[in-house]
């Protein structure tokens, strides 16, 4: 019987991995022609086919698990079939852009839905979209806003009702956004439906037009996450959102490296601190320790101080002796009591004491609050302080580990550099502080857009390099041109009108390539192919041109 069940669901998952792998193309091929019906009508038999496309995906998808493609796509054929009923080829105009919108949103759905049960599945698609936030704005009067949070690459779902009234309203959201009005009756339905669904209640953000101190207070005690004002900044807004997201995800278990020669003691300790979630290596030999060091990377090591024939103190010092373990939280264990020794053991390289016996609280509370200092500290050290990406020597890092790493697995890896269009005239026209928020937005767009497996990172002034590990450079061809066009689309408040800005994208493969430093000259000379071919746009290296550009391979020697 079991083996009966888990055929069948075998069988039905390779179905379902058919359906997204075939709608997937679909769909890519559908979003590469929205920029062109931006500009120009959709011919009718493009708009028929379609309509074809929409009507198939919204009566298969919910068979395969993907409900809210099948909704969308549902909701999407109706607005197509008004344009077919309106359809004059004389006179035909351009889709709105909020259909168009829509539209492109479509294969985000796909990966969306397939995220939480199918793993494998969404491997096969995850080369052209993010982690996204599922939004849930409620009520008509925010469609405005709704629009505007879509051009930041949020996944929103919109109810023009109370959701206990709405059919869809099942899906869970990760984030609710409810005009204040609406609040209580806004929580009790999240409470409910998270009973329901074994979930915890979504955040819930209000936009309110009562500024008063009551006002605050009440929504305050109803349980708001968030108010905003209207008429609501949406990067402000979008901020918050990504907080939100940044809170929700699950965070990466911490990882400790325990070096005690006591065989039961580092067993309990072990098993005490993986209870609590951390991830634990244990080393009674401390004749490893550099290779288990740069292969674990732990966060943090506990290091006892009586090993004989060798001593805890010496070893902090040796792993000190690297300096890439410079700033690597070393805390002794140590059943020494006196607080003379203890200061000098600590001269010697170390940063904390543990005092042995330690109740199992006392260490769970210790190490916990010392990893989140560690992570606090390398975040600081590793992050642009304006976007929150990696800073420029981070990412240098990242794509010398990345490219590494292709080296030795050899999977398609992309590499892009983005610079801002015009960015001077921002400057010039708007002020330093506006050009810095145009600066926060497009690191807002890419965090939304890509993935977290992605590496972002700011380069310099309003240049960003992104690595795409298991992306293939037309995958993230696609998927920069998608982000460009919604960057386009971000309106920015100026001095006295508001304005766009586009952003220019030049790509390589990391694998064509004999070192990173020559990938990333590839991928600098596309981005100013595409500057001398208009900006705002994406160009890739051809691997083809590389015997032409001698220089390349030159131009990195040093
Ligand atoms: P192009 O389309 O050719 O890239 O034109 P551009 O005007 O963007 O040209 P360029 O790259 O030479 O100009 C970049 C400008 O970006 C110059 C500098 O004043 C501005 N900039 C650099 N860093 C920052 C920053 O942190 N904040 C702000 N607001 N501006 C910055
Ligand atoms: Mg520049
Ligand atoms: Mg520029």
């Amino acid at each position: 019987m079991t083996s009966e069940v888990t055929a069948l669901d075998t069988h039905l998952l390779v179905l379902k991995k058919r359906f997204a792998g075939r709608t997937a193309t679909q769909l890519a091929e559908l979003v590469s022609k929205l920029a062109k019906w931006q500009q120009e009508p959709c011919p009718l038999d493009e708009l028929q086919f379609l309509d074809q496309l929409l009507h198939r995906l919204a009566g298969s998808s919910g068979t395969f698990g993907f409900q809210a493609l099948g909704q969308e796509a549902g909701a999407l054929a109706q607005l197509i079939k008004e344009e077919l009923t309106s359809y004059d080829t004389a006179n035909a105009s351009p889709l709105a852009p909020q259909l168009l919108a829509r539209l492109g949103q479509l294969p985000q759905w796909l990966i969306t839905a397939a995220a939480p049960n199918t793993a494998n599945l969404s491997l096969d698609l995850t080369g052209t979209t993010g982690d996204k936030t599922q939004l849930l704005v409620l009520d008509s009067a925010l469609n405005d806003l709704a629009d505007a949070l879509v051009t930041y690459g949020f996944l929103v779902r919109r109810c023009e009702q109370l959701p206990t009234q709405c059919e869809q309203c099942w899906l869970p959201a990760s984030i609710i956004i409810t005009p204040a009005a609406l609040l209580s009756q806004v929580v009790s339905w999240n409470k409910h439906q998270a009973q329901q669904q074994h979930h915890t209640p979504a955040p819930i953000l209000c936009i309110g037009q009562d500024d008063s101190f009551q006002a605050r207070y009440a929504l305050a005690e109803q349980g708001a996450d968030g108010l905003f004002m209207q008429p609501v900044k949406v990067p402000k807004l979008a901020k918050r959102i990504e907080q939100l997201k940044v809170e929700q995800q699950k965070p990466h278990a911490s990882k400790v490296l325990l070096l005690d020669d006591d065989q039961e003691l580092t067993e309990h300790y072990r098993l005490v601190l993986s209870h609590a979630g951390k991830n634990v290596r244990v080393m009674h030999e401390p004749e490893g320790l550099l290779t288990v060091l740069a292969e674990f990377r732990p966060d943090i090591v506990l290091l006892d101080v009586h090993m004989p024939p060798y001593s805890g103190v010496t070893l902090a010092r040796m792993i000190r002796l690297e300096p890439e373990w410079l700033s690597l939280p070393i805390i002794y264990l140590s059943s020494e009591q006196d607080r003379d020794l203890q200061i000098n053991a600590l001269a010697q390289g170390a940063d904390e004491f543990i005092t042995k016996p330690i109740s199992d609280e006392q260490l769970i509370r210790t190490v916990r609050t010392l990893c989140y200092r560690a992570r606090q500290l390398s975040k600081l050290v590793s992050c642009d302080g304006l976007t929150g990406l990696l800073n420029h020597s981070h990412i240098k890092q990242a794509l010398t580990h990345e490219y590494a790493r292709v080296q030795r697995i050899g999977h398609p890896t992309s590499l892009a550099i983005l610079d801002l269009d015009h960015f001077k005239q921002v400057n010039d026209n708007h002020g330093h502080g506006v050009g810095d928020l145009v600066i926060k937005a497009l690191a807002q767009v890419l965090q939304q857009r890509l993935r977290t497996t992605d590496h972002l990172g700011r380069y310099g002034g309003e240049e960003f390099v992104v690595i795409l590990p298991d992306c293939k450079l037309a995958q993230a061809e696609l998927m920069f041109k998608d982000i460009c066009y919604h960057f386009s689309q971000l309106s920015f408040i100026g001095s006295d009108a508001t304005f766009n800005v586009t952003v220019s994208v030049g790509l390589a493969e990391l694998n064509d390539f004999s070192n990173e430093e020559q990938a990333l000259n590839a991928a600098d000379m596309a981005l100013y192919q595409q500057k001398s071919v208009g900006r705002d746009g994406v160009t890739c290296y051809q691997h083809s041109r590389l015997g032409r550009d001698a220089n390349l391979a030159q131009d990195t020697s040093d």
